[in-house]
């Protein structure tokens, strides 16, 4: 599939996140995941190369933990 990515990418914020998986829930990409590692369950962006910019994680987020940084990949 193709899709035209923006300049900006979703960054989890830890400290923020209540991994409640509402952002993984929205992307059409596959570009957020909730996994655990080390024993902590975590919510990140796992591939930002699929990350299209579209700020619809950020938007559903309840814990405003999501940003949309300049993207860098
Ligand atoms: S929606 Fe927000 S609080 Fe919920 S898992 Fe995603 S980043 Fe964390
Ligand atoms: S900005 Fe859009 S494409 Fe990127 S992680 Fe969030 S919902 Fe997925």
């Amino acid at each position: 599939m193709f899709w035209r990515k923006s300049k900006f990418v979703a960054d989890v914020i830890e400290e923020r996140c209540r991994n409640c998986g509402d952002c993984v829930g929205v992307c059409r990409h596959g570009a957020l995941v909730t996994a655990e590692i080390q024993g902590e369950t975590r919510t990140f962006v796992d591939d930002p190369g699929r990350c299209t910019g579209c700020g619809k994680c950020a938007r559903v987020c309840p814990g405003r933990a999501i940003e949309m940084v300049e993207r860098y990949c």
